[in-house]
């Protein structure tokens, strides 16, 4: 019998690879607290991802509360409803306001051209998101922020090890941040970072995501407790071993789905920006709705064949009840989010995905459309 076939499943090493860090772990006792496996997963990471400053946590959540905080960010926040509910959800656990705007009718990401009839006297900063590892209008949200003096915090969840324009995507604006979940590409069971551009913001960071201790006895601020722990950082190296192997795997997925589904007239998939890297985390295709045709048609059919695609985002934050009621949410503002919400539909990709399990998701896809 065929088994369930995940959108994603975590890339896992070896056992036995993993208990010569955990005996490293039980031989010095060092749990917590910037450990000796904590700082070694920053500088590595520093490397691999070719920035100056990371500092570690426990999930991307707390990252984005802390960003937030780290920057004194006051008042309005303009972000994007097209994204995991995580992104609003920081700003709101700030007392701050989100406020949504419409994503490109091209793409996935923040439409810069709506950011700015957004903007009023409260507004503060701009969280976008780059959806599926696109990077974002960079250089134009760079320019907006400049003009009115905002802060740029990039939820950055889904680019792990992008590249755009010969420099990590995760050195533009002000913060980035990234996640570790089991579900991303890169994972340490549960957790996230922030890169962050100098040494005195790291300190700042670090204070804030530690209760705010600035010494033994000195608390300055309202800090979280958003320590990654030694077990989580361990593996993080381990996993660190083969990630540019995972990537090239899920490279190899991506293009044969693009080339075996490209041709369905139903189906539309956004091509990769050209001065961008990519890291496969995840392959969304858009249905062209019509007659017996539809996403949640295509998407039941997948499930009972044991296909487990995903509505990634559907629904959009901005619809979801303790959202609503903003005015920003109105969905006539945010017609292309709700177009894409309504129409994409996330396909397996993952380090494990087998070629035969690839070309039974193809078959199935392909039979719907038949
Ligand atoms: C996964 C994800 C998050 C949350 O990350 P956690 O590490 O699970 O807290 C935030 N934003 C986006 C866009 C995500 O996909």
């Amino acid at each position: 019998m065929r088994k369930n076939i995940f959108v994603t499943q975590p890339h896992l090493p070896e056992l036995d690879e993993f208990i010569p860090y955990l005996r490293e772990i039980w031989d010095n006792k060092w749990l917590t607290n910037n450990g000796p496996f904590h700082q070694r997963l920053e500088k590595e990471l520093c490397e691999f991802l070719n920035v100056k400053h990371i500092c570690l946590f426990t999930n991307a959540t707390i990252a984005l509360v802390t960003a937030l905080q780290a920057l004194r960010i006051k008042g309005e926040v303009i972000t994007t409803p097209y994204s995991f509910v995580a992104t609003s959800h920081s700003i709101m656990w700030n007392n701050l306001t989100p406020v949504f705007v419409d994503t490109e009718i091209n793409g996935f990401n923040i439409d810069p051209r709506k950011i700015e009839e957004a903007i009023t006297p409260n507004t503060t900063a701009i969280m976008p998101v780059h959806c599926y590892g696109h990077p974002c209008d960079v250089e134009e949200i760079q320019r907006i922020a400049d003009n009115y003096g905002l802060k740029i915090i990039y939820d950055a969840a889904h680019a792990f090890g992008i590249e755009f324009k010969d420099k990590s995507l995760l050195t533009y604006g002000d913060l980035s941040i990234l996640s570790f979940h089991a579900t991303k590409v890169f994972n340490t069971f549960e957790g996230g970072a922030i890169v962050c551009p100098d040494a005195k913001t790291k300190e700042r960071i670090d204070r804030l995501k530690n209760f705010g201790f600035v010494d033994e006895l000195t608390v300055t601020a309202p800090g979280i407790n958003g320590k990654m722990s030694e077990v989580n950082a361990a593996f993080g190296l381990l996993q660190l071993k083969y990630i540019r192997t995972a990537i090239e795997y899920r490279k190899e997925i991506h293009y044969r789905y693009k080339n075996e589904l490209g041709i369905i007239s139903g189906i539309e998939i956004i091509d990769e920006q050209e001065t961008a890297s990519q890291n496969y985390s995840y392959f969304p295709i858009l249905i062209k709705s019509k007659n017996n045709i539809s996403r949640d048609g295509l998407y039941d059919f997948l499930k009972i064949n044991k296909v487990m695609s995903r509505r990634y985002f559907y629904p959009l934050i901005s619809d979801m009840p303790m959202y609503k009621g903003l005015s920003s949410s109105n969905p006539q503002k945010l017609t292309n989010a709700k177009d894409k919400s309504q129409r994409v539909l996330c396909l397996p990709i993952h380090a494990s995905l087998t070629d035969e399990e690839q070309m039974y998701v193809i078959e199935k896809v392909k039979e719907y459309f038949l």
